[in-house]
Formats: structure tokens, sequence, C-alpha cells
């Protein structure tokens, strides 16, 4: 999702006339998307912060040595600082979202912080960002940008100009959508809903990205036909939770969309991301099985093969289900399968821990990603105590890699 909101943005700013820094250091616009569904990532995306406020305070410029040589020092020096206060430095996605108010306050070199729900707008934040630092030096100037700005927020003056703010909550606007450009010349991810209203215990992305929003079937079908006609046939559909999908005011549902998609003239080729067990159902396999366009391949995380910390987890399935809804699965569409495991979740025993080994042998899965839990702010589960051991999630972590690896070498 996060790669398809970057894809989308890029082509927002693309078609107002931007065009692509060779690096960050060239760079006028520095925008980090990030994910903060484990630690490991929210980690990363702030020590990038950390690289990108040198740029700001001028001690890295976009002049190589030698250029640099060609001037004076305090030219140098002049123009470096001259380039490096333009630069317009965001926070962007879930992590903005999730910590956007603390960063906002003790981190001043950053301009922009915009949740998932703001990415539309964040183009016209930018613009106005950049008028004000142009303005910079006349106070006159700064106020009429703040004052001429139009919609919410309008933005607080900071000591280089406007810094902009938008974690609300609220539908995207399909203009986001209509972006044009894209990375891959013949594969398309198309968004079928934001956001989710499970809200598994342990899981960040209802906090984030809001309920579940799912978009009109007939601008989906829209958006599809569109990449066919630029010859990109293979399309994967994209959600926090496909399967949930259903758009009221049409009636239709996630395996009634499918349908429809599959008789598009001209694709060629279907998948979708992600599958939650609970919405599934063998409808949907017998589409699968039916089409020869979608792929016989299904996305479906179990999480934990414990019914206790299934229960803890909220996934509303229980490892018995789970286990014969993958035979239905396989039975019918004889595809593959792969899945999402979280070891060490709080109170996770050894027993629990063999329920979940005996799953991944059980079932057969061509791939897992398996990952170690970190409790996530604001979710249920960080309310619990997470009384794992590192060292003994890690051993786990470790053991279960290597039993998928054998499974995955033995499935084609
Ligand atoms: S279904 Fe997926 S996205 Fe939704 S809350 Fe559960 S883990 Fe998170």
């Amino acid at each position: 999702m996060n790669d398809r909101d970057s894809e989308a943005l890029l082509g927002l700013f693309l078609q107002k006339g931007y065009i692509q820094a060779k690096s960050e250091k060239d760079a006028e616009v520095i925008l980090v998307n990030t994910c903060s569904v484990r630690d490991h990532a929210e980690n990363r995306a702030l020590s990038l912060l950390g690289t990108y406020k040198k740029f700001k305070q001028g001690t890295e410029g976009r002049w190589t040595k030698d250029e640099g040589q060609k001037m004076k020092s305090s030219n140098v020096r002049a123009k470096r600082s001259s380039i490096a206060s333009r630069k317009v430095i965001g926070l962007i996605g879930c992590m903005a979202k999730n910590k956007g108010d603390e960063i906002f306050s003790k981190m001043p070199y950053i301009d922009l912080i915009c949740g998932p729900s703001a990415f539309f707008k964040i183009p016209e934040y930018v613009e106005r960002i950049k008028r004000s630092k142009r303005s910079e030096r006349s106070p006159e100037r700064l106020k009429e940008v703040l004052s001429e700005a139009e919609g919410r927020p309008k933005g607080v003056e900071g000591d280089k100009g406007l810094r902009i703010k938008d974690l609300e909550d609220r539908d995207r606007d399909e203009s986001f959508y209509d972006s044009v450009y894209r990375k891959e010349p013949d594969h398309a991810q198309v968004v079928i809903s934001t956001g989710c209203s499970n809200f598994c215990a342990y899981c960040i992305v209802p906090h984030t990205r809001g309920r579940l929003r799912p978009r009109n079937p007939d601008k989906i079908i829209a958006e599809i036909k569109e990449n066919i006609k630029q010859d990109r046939r293979k399309i994967t559909l994209l959600g926090q939770n496909v399967n949930d999908y259903h758009f009221k005011s049409q009636v239709i549902n996630f395996v009634e969309l499918l349908r429809k998609i599959d008789k598009i003239e001209g694709l060629e080729e279907l998948d979708f991301v992600t599958s939650h067990p609970k919405n599934t159902c063998q409808e949907l396999f017998k589409v699968m099985a039916e089409s020869d366009k979608i792929k016989k391949h299904l996305h479906l995380p179990f999480q934990s093969g414990s019914n206790r910390i299934l229960k803890l987890m909220r996934r509303g399935y229980s490892r018995e289900e789970y286990i014969e809804l993958t035979n239905q699965y396989k039975q019918i569409t004889g595809g593959t399968l792969g899945t999402d495991i979280i070891i060490g979740f709080p109170s996770e025993t050894e027993e629990d821990f063999n329920q979940t080994k005996s799953l991944v042998e059980e079932v057969g899965f061509k791939y897992a990603f398996i990952f170690k839990y970190s409790p996530r702010l604001k979710t249920k589960a960080a309310e619990m105590v997470d009384d794992v051991l590192e060292k003994v999630k890690s051993r786990r972590h470790k053991k279960l890699l290597d039993l998928q690896k054998e499974i995955s070498a033995s499935i084609k």
C-alpha cells in the first residue's frame, strides 16, 4: 500500500512540473513516506530524518567539491545555506499520523507532517511552504501567504517559513488516484479500499489509516481500464483487508467486484492482497478457480497457531477454522498459499509456539513473513505486558524461519 501511495504521490508532483532529483542532496523537496507496523520501520525513518536535518543546516549541499573550489569559500557557504534553507522536508504516512504531534514539536526542521488521509493535499501544502520560504525575508509577504492559504490547516509560522501538519482522518479525494505515473510498464497496483475496521489487538493500521473506506467500484474499474489502455494488463488489487470490501450504495462485495474485474476486456492477470481468514469464503475460491486470469495464490495471514493467542489477538477465527479454510482453498483452486506470522506475542508459551510451528508444517506455505512482536502505541496489545524475552523471541523466530525455508524449497 505504501509503495502505491508513494508512486501516486510522485505522479501528482510530476504532473505539476516537478522532476525527480538524482539524490536526496539534490532534491528541493524530500518526503519520507513511513510505515508504523513495526519498530524497525519507525527507527529507520527517524534515522533518515536525522540525515536530512544536515541538509537543512547547509552542511551538505548539491555542489561537488570541484564546483565549490571554483568559488570563494564564503560564497560557497552562502550558496549552500541558501539551497539548504529552500529545502522542504516532510514526514508523511502512518508514522506521521502515529507520532506526528510529538515530532512536529521536537523537530522544527521538518516543514510538513501528513497522515495517510491527507496525501492528496500534499502537493498543495508543499507549494504553500515553498512560497513562504521564498518570502522568508519579507514578513509582509509571509503574512500574505499565511492568510491566502485555503482550507485546513492554516499552518504555523516557523523560523524558516510556514510549517504544516495535517493529521485529520477523512476520505481521500479520488483525485489522488487520477495520478497517471506508474513505475512498471506492464503491471499496476490498484487500491480498492483504505483503512481497516478489524482492530486486531496488535495492529496499528486502524489507528493510522482509519476505518475501512471502500472506493466506488466504478472508479476502480475505470482505473483498471485506463491501465489496460496503457498496456498494463497485470493488475494487483490492494486493501488492508480486501475481503471486507463492500460498497453499500451498489450492494457489491469483494467476490462480486472480482467477477466484474475478471470480465474486463484485455486484462491478462489479476491478484490481490491482503486477505483476512475471517472474511475469506468458498465463494472466493470458486471465482479464483473459474477464472483463467486470477492467480492461483492466496496471501492469508494466520499470525498464530494457538487458539489462546488468536483470541488475545482478536483475530476472529480458530486454528481449526483456518486449517479447514486452507484445505478448501487447495481443493477448489489447487493453488499455493503465503502467510504472516507473529512470534512472541504477550504471554506466548513454548506450547503456543509449538502450535504455530505445527500449523506451518500442516498447511505448507510457499512463503511466510515471520515477525517478532513489538508493542504499537494505542493498540490493545500495548496494554499487555510484553513478557516474552527478546532472546526467546529470537530463538523461536530462527526456528520457524529455518522450518519455513525447508518447506519453501519443497514447494514449486
Ligand atoms: S485485519 Fe490486518 S490491517 Fe486490519 S487490524 Fe487486523 S492485522 Fe491490522
